[in-house]
């Protein structure tokens, strides 16, 4: 199974249609593609009765949590797109992600940045506005001078436009995909950067609230990592997700259907499906 299970289209802040993006994982072999765009299904819903029959389209979405005051990302796979408990859910987190938009402007105007919010807006087409949206913005506007110096600096963890205190719990976010009939899925563990400790109790926090995998695979990533991972879901019991985190080409570390596979060690979340 070629599988890639987190990727991003126009419909959140990657540079692909849904259509582009499928084409591209075809092109690479890709059998099994999950769409997840940041908190919405918009993208997914426009396409998944006109996919191609080599790809098979998996629904979900990435909704960002909040766990002790730590922002994380937790991936819905296989969800019911038309239920009702996780359409309400995604659309308090568009609100939030909304008035985010504005709190994040409101800071880099603050740091003497301008026209920030219609500049980032204009870029995401919709007022959810996302933190690659504003670096975009600042660049394309030569405020900054490139993407990774616009997050290093303003926009990254820690830095004026890292506003995190708006989204739903961790228990929240997994109640609502498990609604939706849907494996939630802990993306991208080591991106937190949090301590092994600390990553063992928000695992230990994860299956409590009934999520179900973490992301064993993100990316490119050593294997020495994927070793790392791979033994916290057989100390948790839990499934194991990979996935390339696909924005945009051109992003090597993040190309569609290029991430390493699964250790055979590992129960992978189409287990069930
Ligand atoms: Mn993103
Ligand atoms: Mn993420
Ligand atoms: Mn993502």
């Amino acid at each position: 199974m070629h599988a890639d299970l987190h990727t991003h289209t126009t419909a959140s802040d990657g540079q692909l249609t849904p259509a582009e993006l499928i084409n591209r994982a075809s092109t690479a072999g890709v059998d099994m593609l999950a769409i997840t765009d940041h908190d919405t299904v918009a993208g997914i819903q426009s396409i998944y009765d006109r996919a191609p029959h080599n790809v098979r389209l998996i629904p979900g979405l990435e909704l960002s949590a909040i766990w002790r005051n730590a922002g994380v990302h937790v991936v819905g796979l296989n969800i019911d797109l038309d239920n009702t408990v996780l359409s309400q859910g995604i659309k308090q987190q568009q609100r939030a992600r909304a008035k985010r938009a504005e709190d994040i402007a409101r800071k880099l105007e603050h740091a003497g940045f301008k026209g920030v919010l219609d500049g980032a807006r204009q870029l995401a087409g919709n007022d959810c506005a996302g933190r690659p949206h504003f670096a975009q913005f600042l660049v394309h506007s030569g405020q900054v001078k490139d993407f990774k110096t616009a997050f290093k600096k303003h926009l990254g963890r820690g830095k004026a436009g890292d506003i995190k205190n708006c989204w739903a719990s961790l228990e929240d976010v997994i109640g609502w995909i498990s609604a939706a009939g849907g494996t939630a899925v802990l993306a991208h563990p080591a991106k937190y950067k949090m301590t092994n400790m600390r990553l063992e109790e928000l695992c230990k926090a994860f299956v409590a609230a009934g999520g179900h995998a973490i992301e064993v695979i993100s990316g490119a990533q050593d294997a020495a990592l994927t070793d790392k991972l791979a033994r916290l879901t057989s100390r948790h019991g839990l499934l194991a997700s990979c996935g390339s985190d696909f924005h945009q080409p051109g992003q090597p570390w993040a190309e569609l259907g290029q991430a390493p596979t699964l250790p055979s060690s590992c129960r992978p979340v189409w287990e069930y499906w």
